[in-house]
C-alpha cells in the first residue's frame, strides 16, 4: 500500500529533450495526478530523489527493463544487483544527456559473446564490438516476463536493441545505473527485494495504447507519453487504494525481474479513470461572419465540423451489452481467431508431405478430431485421421481432404492426388491475430461487431457515455399532445415527437423538454433546467417579431444566426446556452427535418464520439422534371419507383408533412443551377442512410 505512485517514462536521448519520446514523470495520489516533462536524465534522477525524501510510501514505476535474460547474467557471472552496480560504476552521463551507454554495451558484448548480443549504433562513427545490425546470437532475445507479455498480445522490444524506433536497450543501460543509486539511497526494487517504503518496479505503460489513442482524440494537444504515464499512475493508484498490496505484486522473485501489472492488464485497464472529462465547447464556437450573403451548405458544414469535438466522458461496459454504443478506445484482440489451426470441412486430415499425384491410399488412425473434442494423439506421416469442421488440426496434420472426394475401404481413406498443401484448413489467426486492433474507436457497435468482440475474447469495451439530447418546441399556436383539445387556430406539435424519435433512432438519449409558449421567461426557465448535452429547439428561429428563440439566444446566449442557402430550411440558429450547444431549427416540420438531417445529424455524431457522419447517397435517374436556379441547395422529398427512378412528392410546400411520410428519402439538388428532365441522374439519399428507422 503506497501513498503515491510515480511513473517514469525514460529516454536515452543524447541531448536535453522535451515533448514526444522524452522523459515524462506522472505522480498520482489521493489528490489526483500531475505530470511533468523533464529534459535530462540527471534532472529526472534528482526529481525522484526529492520525491523519495518527502517521506511518503512511494512506488516508482520505470518503463525500462531492470535486468537481462538469465543466460546473459550467468555468462557475466552477475546477478541483477551486480549488473546495476557494474553499470553504475562504468556509466557516465552529463547534464547535457551525453551518455557512454554504447561503449558500455560494446564492453558487455565482449564479456558475453564478442560481437553481440547488444546491437544498434545510432551514431556516424563505428564502435568496435557494437554491430550496427542485429547479429546472430546464442543468447535468448527475451526474459521470461517478456515472453509472457508477448503471449498476452503486447509487443515488448528486445533489451539488446540500442537504436531504432521504440528500442529500449539504451534506456535500460542508462536507467539501471540510477536504479543502483536509488537503492543505495534506501529504495528496494521489486521483485528482487522485499517491498519497502520506497519501492521501484518495472512497468509497461504501453498496455494502455488503445486508451491513450482514445484519450488523444479528446485531448489533441497532449503527448502520448504523457497520457500513458498519467493513466498508469492513476490505474495503479486506483488498484492500490484498496488498502492491501494488490495482486499484481504477487510474483516469484527472479533475477530476470518482472513487469508489474503483467497478467493483470484487464484489471489495470479497467482502473484507468474514464471520468477525465473532455474539454467543453468554446462559447464562440458557432461564430459565423455575419454578412448579407447566404452561406452555402458545405461551408456551413465545414464550419460546424471544425467547431465541434466529442463532448462525452467514457465508461467501460460489457461487450455483450454494447449494442448501439460508440467505441471510445480501439478494441484489441485478446485472442486470435481462430485460436488454433482447424479444419474448414468434414473430411480426412493428414500430412501433405506424404501425398503425391494419382490415387492416394492412407491408413486411418483410431479416433477422430471434432470441434471441442481434440484428437489427443499424433497422426504419423502417411496416415490419416477422420476430422470434422472446426476441429483443431491434430499434431501431424496440415491438410484436409473433403469427405465427398473420398472413398473408404474400412481401414483406409482413398482419394485422388495431388491435394494442395493446407487445403481445407484455416490458419491460426487468419481472421484476426491476438494484439491486432479489431475495431477502431468511433465505431458504432452492431450485432456483427459484438460477435467479433466475443470471438476475440474482448469481454469489456470502453464506450462513450450516451449523448443526452433535449428537444423543445416553441410557439403560441402549438398544442403539446395530439390527445388534447385544440381550438381552430391551434396545431398539434409535430416537430417534438418527430425529433425525439429521430434521436432515438440515431442511438442518443432523447430528453423531452416539452413545449413552451412564445414567452421568453418560460423558455429561459426550460433551457436552464434542462440536464442535457445538446438542445434542439424548433420554431421561432428566424429574426421576426415573434421569433423568441432567436431573440433570447441573441441576448442571453451566444447566438449566431446562420443564413444558409438551403431549401427548405433557411434560418438555423446556433448558440451556446450556458455551455450547452443549441440547434434552433425552423418551425416548419419539413424544414425542421431537413435541417436536423443535414446539420444536426453529423454534428451530434461528432459530439457523441462517432465522428462526422457524411450522408451516403447514390445516383439514380430522375422520374420528375424541374428547373432550379443557382444559389442554394435543395432537398426534395423523394422515393424510388418500381423502375429504380427517383420520383418526388407532388408539392414542395414546407408545411406538407404528408410528403415527409410519403417519401423514403431525399433527392439532393446541387447549389448550382440545374435543369432536370426525365432520366437526368440525381443524388438520392435513402432515409435509412440518414439513420431514420
Ligand atoms: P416559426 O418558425 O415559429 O415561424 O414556424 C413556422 C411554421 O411552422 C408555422 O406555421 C408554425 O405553426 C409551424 N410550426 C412551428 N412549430 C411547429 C411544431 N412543433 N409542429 C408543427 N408545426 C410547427
Ligand atoms: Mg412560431
Amino acid at each position: 500500500m503506497f501513498d503515491r505512485i510515480a511513473i517514469l517514462d525514460w529516454s536515452a536521448a543524447g541531448t536535453p529533450k522535451t515533448g514526444k519520446d522524452s522523459i515524462w514523470l506522472a505522480v498520482a495520489d489521493a489528490s489526483g495526478v500531475r505530470s511533468e516533462n523533464i529534459p535530462t536524465r540527471m534532472q529526472a534522477e534528482q526529481r525522484l530523489m526529492a520525491l523519495m525524501a518527502e517521506g511518503d510510501r512511494l512506488l516508482i514505476g520505470v518503463d525500462f527493463s531492470l535486468s537481462l535474460p538469465a543466460a546473459a547474467l550467468d555468462r557475466l557471472g552477475m546477478d541483477a544487483f551486480g549488473l546495476w552496480q557494474h553499470l553504475a560504476a562504468h556509466h557516465s552521463d552529463t547534464d547535457k544527456n551525453a551518455s557512454n551507454y554504447r561503449e558500455i554495451a560494446a564492453d558487455l558484448n565482449q564479456r558475453l559473446e564478442g560481437e553481440g548480443p547488444f546491437w544498434g549504433n545510432g551514431t556516424k562513427a563505428d564502435i568496435p564490438h557494437l554491430p550496427r545490425t542485429k547479429p546472430a546470437s546464442t543468447l535468448p532475445e527475451w526474459r521470461a516476463c517478456e515472453e509472457v507479455a508477448r503471449a498476452n498480445g503486447l509487443t515488448p522490444k528486445s533489451c539488446w536493441q540500442l537504436a531504432g524506433a521504440g528500442s529500449v536497450g539504451a534506456q535500460s543501460l542508462t536507467g539501471m545505473p540510477m536504479i543502483h543509486r536509488l537503492r543505495e539511497d534506501g529504495a528496494t526494487v521489486w521483485p528482487f527485494d522485499p517491498i519497502s517504503r520506497v519501492t521501484v518496479a518495472e512497468v509497461y505503460p504501453s498496455i494502455f495504447s488503445a486508451e491513450v489513442r482514445a484519450h488523444l482524440t479528446r485531448h489533441p494537444g497532449m503527448v502520448p507519453d504523457q497520457a500513458q504515464v498519467e493513466m498508469l499512475a492513476q490505474a495503479l493508484w486506483a488498484i492500490n487504494a484498496g488498502g492491501s498490496l494488490p495482486p499484481p505484486f504477487d510474483v516469484e522473485p527472479s533475477q530476470e525481474g518482472h513487469i508489474l501489472g503483467l497478467n493483470h492488464e484487464v484489471a489495470l485497464r479497467a482502473a484507468v479513470p474514464t471520468q477525465t472529462l473532455p474539454p467543453r465547447l468554446r462559447n464562440d464556437c458557432f461564430a459565423m461572419p455575419q454578412g448579407v450573403n447566404w452561406v452555402p451548405v458545405d461551408a456551413a458544414l465545414t464550419k460546424l465540423k471544425d467547431a465541434l469535438h466529442p463532448i462525452k466522458a467514457t465508461q467501460t461496459i460489457q461487450s455483450h451489452q454494447a449494442q448501439g454504443r460508440i467505441l471510445a478506445a480501439d478494441a484489441v484482440a485478446r485472442r486470435s481467431n481462430p485460436p488454433r489451426p482447424n479444419s474448414a470441412v468434414d473430411g480426412y486430415g493428414f500430412a501433405h508431405a506424404a501425398t503425391g499425384e494419382g490415387p492416394q491410399k492412407l491408413p486411418l488412425v483410431q479416433g477422430r478430431a471434432a470441434a471441442g473434442q481434440p484428437f489427443a494423439g499424433f497422426v504419423p506421416q502417411g496416415a490419416a485421421v477422420r476430422i470434422l469442421t472446426g476441429a483443431i488440426l491434430p499434431d501431424g496434420v496440415d491438410t484436409v481432404v473433403l469427405e465427398e472426394d473420398c472413398a473408404l475401404d474400412g481401414a483406409s481413406v482413398i482419394f485422388d492426388g495431388p491435394v494442395k498443401p493446407r487445403a481445407n484448413t484455416r490458419k491460426a489467426g487468419e481472421d484476426v491475430e491476438a494484439g491486432q486492433t479489431a475495431i477502431r474507436a468511433g465505431h458504432i457497435l452492431r450485432a456483427p461487431d459484438i460477435a467479433l468482440l466475443s470471438a476475440l475474447g474482448i469481454a469489456e469495451v470502453q464506450v462513450y457515455q450516451p449523448l443526452r439530447v433535449g428537444v423543445l418546441s416553441t410557439g403560441d399556436e402549438i398544442i403539446a399532445r395530439p390527445d388534447m383539445d385544440a381550438l381552430p387556430y391551434q396545431i398539434f406539435d409535430a416537430n417534438r415527437p418527430m425529433l425525439l424519435s429521430l434521436l432515438n433512432g440515431w442511438g442518443y438519449l432523447p430528453i423531452d423538454l416539452g413545449h413552451c409558449k412564445d414567452d421568453p421567461k418560460l423558455i429561459v426557465r426550460t433551457l436552464n433546467k434542462a440536464d442535457v448535452d445538446v438542445i434542439l429547439t424548433s420554431g421561432g428561429a428566424s429574426a421576426g417579431d415573434e421569433d423568441h428563440v432567436s431573440h433570447l439566444l441573441r441576448t442571453k446566449g451566444t447566438l449566431s444566426s446562420w443564413r444558409i442557402a438551403l431549401k427548405p430550411g433557411r434560418p438555423l440558429a446556433l448558440a451556446m446556452w450556458d455551455g450547452t450547444p443549441v440547434f434552433g431549427l425552423p418551425g416548419n416540420p419539413v424544414a425542421a427535418l431537413v435541417c436536423a438531417l443535414v446539420f444536426a445529424r453529423p454534428a451530434l455524431s461528432l459530439m457523441a464520439g462517432s465522428g462526422w457522419a457524411e450522408p451516403v447517397g447514390f445516383t439514380v435517374p430522375a422520374a420528375f422534371e424541374k428547373r432550379k436556379k443557382a444559389g442554394r441547395r435543395e432537398y426534395l422529398r423523394a422515393r424510388l419507383n418500381d423502375q429504380g427512378m427517383a420520383e418526388v412528392f407532388k408539392s414542395e410546400g414546407s408545411g406538407r408533412i404528408s410528403g415527409l411520410s410519403w417519401a423514403d428519402g431525399l433527392v439532393e439538388l446541387p447549389d448550382e443551377a440545374a435543369e432536370i428532365t426525365h432520366g437526368t441522374p440525381v443524388k438520392y439519399i435513402p432515409y435509412a442512410m440518414l439513420g431514420l428507422r
